[in-house]
């Protein structure tokens, strides 16, 4: 992919980015010659996915072992992913992989 504005080229990147409290790691592209960054639908689509199942509230029903009850509309979701939990000070945040 080139760069609409200088025609440079186009590197994918995936940074980590805030949101609502939550780092989101978020996919784009950035040009290697005027740093233009830019996201196509598709990866826009895949950040709002992140965002959506990081808001779903986890109900921790049992954390004797590796067992943890997610919301239907989560399960749903991450069904088939293996997810990432990252324990922060006060949340544990919810990765797909
Ligand atoms: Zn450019």
């Amino acid at each position: 992919m080139k760069c609409p504005i200088c025609g440079g080229q186009l590197k994918k990147m995936v940074e980590k980015s805030d949101v609502k409290g939550f780092e989101v790691p978020t996919e784009f592209y950035r040009c290697e010659s005027c740093e233009e960054e830019l996201m196509t639908e598709d990866q826009f689509r895949k950040g709002m996915d992140k965002i959506i199942e990081l808001k779903s509230e986890v109900l921790v029903s049992s954390v004797d072992g590796d067992y943890i009850k997610l919301p239907k509309e989560l399960a749903k979701r991450l069904k088939g992913k293996s997810i990432e939990l990252i324990p922060g000070e006060d949340r544990i945040v919810v990765i797909p992989k």
